[in-house]
């Protein structure tokens, strides 16, 4: 979306809701002064199809698809940059947490990989303790559509033969060692 481009409020569905859906970010949001600082602290600006100060009134808005849809989201860094020097000290990065959260809530289909990855290393990661690779590729895969991994054979086959991929279990560390960090992560998520 251009940054000039007028947007026709009447055209469009909005939930005027959206920000206390965000809480606590949602009531600190109104606040914003559109200064632009966030968008001219953030690395990922410049690849983002809505730039931070730009999604931030969108939600205030209530423009809940057009937010959803986008893939600024899924190019922040957490670097919290935006965050540090936003003037109204609203937790921006945190927030763009809440809005993934809630684009994988409501699966939404441009993102249905992104989303899949996070769900499937997640997975693993809570199993596991670590990364293992192959459990990892057959989730995610598994969860798009299977075929798709026939596009990574050759790249597979290679990692294989230069011992970056382990076919093997990992060691585990004791099942169920890592529920207690998830759950209280859920819990927290539940409380946002
Ligand atoms: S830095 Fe804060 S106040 Fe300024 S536009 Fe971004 S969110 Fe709004
Ligand atoms: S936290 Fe995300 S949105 Fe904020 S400046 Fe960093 S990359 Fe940009």
């Amino acid at each position: 979306m251009a940054e000039r481009e007028v947007i026709n409020l009447t055209a469009i569905k909005r939930d005027p809701t959206f920000g206390d859906r965000l809480i606590p970010a949602g009531q600190q949001l109104s606040t914003c002064i559109q200064c632009g600082t966030c968008t001219a602290s953030c690395p990922s600006a410049t690849a983002m199809d809505i730039t931070p100060r730009k999604m931030w009134r969108m939600v205030q808005l209530g423009m809940v698809d057009e937010v959803l849809h986008s893939k600024s989201m899924w190019l922040c860094s957490i670097c919290y940059q935006c965050q540090a020097r936003c003037p109204r000290g609203i937790p921006l990065t945190e927030t763009i947490a809440k809005l993934k959260q809630l684009a994988i809530q409501q699966q939404v289909k441009e993102w249905r990989t992104s989303t899949t990855f996070y769900l499937a290393f997640s997975s693993v990661m809570r199993r596991y303790g670590r990364m293992r690779e192959m459990e990892f590729m057959a989730q995610y895969f598994l969860s798009n559509n299977p075929l798709d991994a026939l596009g990574y054979a050759g790249m597979g086959w290679t990692m294989l033969r230069r011992g970056k991929l382990r076919p093997e279990l990992p060691k585990l560390t004791g099942p169920g060692r890592l529920d207690k960090l998830f759950d209280r992560v859920a819990e927290l998520e539940g409380k946002r």
